[in-house]
């Protein structure tokens, strides 16, 4: 047992003072009080620590390595999936570990509990399995175990280079299964995990409407088990316009008709959806899976947070290609897209809540959703989730309630976080990952050979 004291903490009734948090050794809370004397760890804010919904690891090499245009110039994608191409020529499992070791500090220190990996690389350059077709996934695996982040591990299916099934490029080849050793790799994925703590989960990703067969979508509940299922869905005009003319329909109208689709789902992106689909979407219960950070990057489009948040929608939020990894910038990104598309300011508040607060609400308890994880809220019986931000930090001394949240979101950065917790585990302390040292030194010899042959 522990206890995790705050001066003001965010509970599900709502902002609360001198707050006594007791968690057992699984990692769960297991008690609650306020207006308690200070004892045990001693935080100044206390929140409830997000879900990373959406992540590919391997891409945080990649970070300010494409912002420069090739010989054509429409074509904006150029100089990055050329990068990534001469990344996926060279990326071994060690490199993999240690990259992927390094994004989970970043995103603990952020304030994120747990890194939600929309894991795609499975094979040797050339397209040849491993001798243990989960090599990867144990490489994930394994870095969770040394950053000790909660690990939802989304083992992704991709089979073929678009709707009208032709074969996969050089750039593809390192992802590709067909269903049946797709299964088996999930198989293997499982076992691997066990190696982990027991709030380590297990979901499944068919990777696109493009990637796979329609019934890899439509039977994924299968394979889940229970576990959560991801897509990306509707990112690119591109994509609406393969989709539509193979199947007859816009993605999102596609899978609406073709799949059961519950909360068991998380949707990423859907920056290109129109009016109907936006509304039927969010009406199912599924969760957006949003990465303004990226989304910017790429040049993908704007969601519209504004309807599908009034329709009651849900959303998480992911650093996708690991660009940037910061959690208050994800939040700000959202708003401010939102702002810029419509000419308005705290697009996402409500007369109840501030834009931070109800921003922060919806990540947790989405993120927690599209994670498949107990967790989201500071309460009993729940995972100890948990992130800690400086009240003495010059932009929230002398603040309370939900102008906390609308600092560290708008004014602040992570800078602000001192105290993360995973399921209990104390990684963060005074800003710091407890491994940071090791897992940063790590990280820069595995990527020297990298930077040297691009
Ligand atoms: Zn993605």
């Amino acid at each position: 047992m522990k206890t995790i004291w705050a001066a003001q903490a965010l509970l599900p009734t709502g902002w609360a003072s001198d707050v006594a948090v007791t968690v057992d050794e699984t990692g769960q809370i297991t008690d609650i009080a306020d207006g308690q004397p200070a004892r045990g760890h001693r935080a100044g804010i206390l929140l409830p620590a997000p879900a990373n919904a959406h992540s590919h690891a391997f891409q945080r090499a990649m970070a300010g390595l494409t912002e420069t245009r090739g010989p054509d110039p429409r074509d904006s994608f150029w100089t990055w999936r050329r990068l990534m191409y001469r990344f996926l020529d060279l990326l071994t499992p060690e490199q993999v570990q240690a990259i992927t070791a390094l994004v989970q500090m970043e995103m603990l220190e952020a304030g994120y509990a747990t890194n939600v990996e929309f894991h795609y690389l499975h094979h040797q350059p050339g397209g040849v399995p491993y001798y243990d077709l989960s090599e990867m996934s144990q490489r994930i695996t394994a870095a969770a175990l040394q950053t000790g982040i909660g690990l939802t591990l989304l083992p992704v299916q991709y089979q073929f280079g678009g709707c009208d099934r032709r074969e996969l490029t050089a750039g593809q080849i390192r992802f590709g299964n067909d269903p049946a050793r797709f299964a088996r790799l999930m198989e293997e994925a499982s076992r691997a995990l066990t190696a982990l703590p027991a709030d380590t989960r297990l979901g499944v990703a068919p990777h696109s409407l493009r990637a796979v067969a329609p019934e890899s979508v439509t039977e994924a509940p299968e394979l889940a088990a229970g576990g959560p299922i991801h897509m990306h869905l509707a990112e690119q005009l591109a994509e609406v316009e393969e989709v539509q003319s193979a199947y007859g329909q816009r993605p999102v109208e596609w899978l609406l008709d073709n799949a059961h689709v519950t909360d068991q789902w998380c949707l990423i992106h859907c920056t290109q959806m129109e009016v109907h689909e936006t509304t039927a979407l969010a009406l199912t219960g599924a969760v957006a899976g949003l990465c303004p950070i990226t989304e910017s990057s790429l040049g993908d489009g704007i969601f519209d947070g504004v309807r599908w948040l009034d329709t009651q929608g849900k959303i998480a939020i992911g650093s996708d290609s690991n660009i940037r990894i910061s959690l208050s910038e994800e939040l700000r990104t959202l708003d401010y897209s939102q702002r810029l598309r419509d000419g308005s300011r705290a697009a996402l508040a409500t007369p109840e809540h501030s834009t931070g607060r109800r921003l922060f609400n919806a990540v947790c308890t989405g993120g927690a959703r599209a994670a498949g994880r107990n967790a989201g809220h500071i309460a009993k019986g729940y995972l100890a989730d948990l992130l800690a931000l400086d009240d003495g930090h010059i932009d929230l001394a002398g603040q309370s309630g939900d102008k906390l949240l609308d600092c560290w979101i708008f004014a602040g950065d992570d800078r602000m976080v001192t105290d993360v917790w995973s399921a209990g585990r104390h990684l963060v302390k005074e800003g710091r990952h407890i491994a940071r040292d090791q897992i940063t030194a790590a990280y820069g010899e595995a990527i020297k050979p990298l930077r040297d042959a691009l």
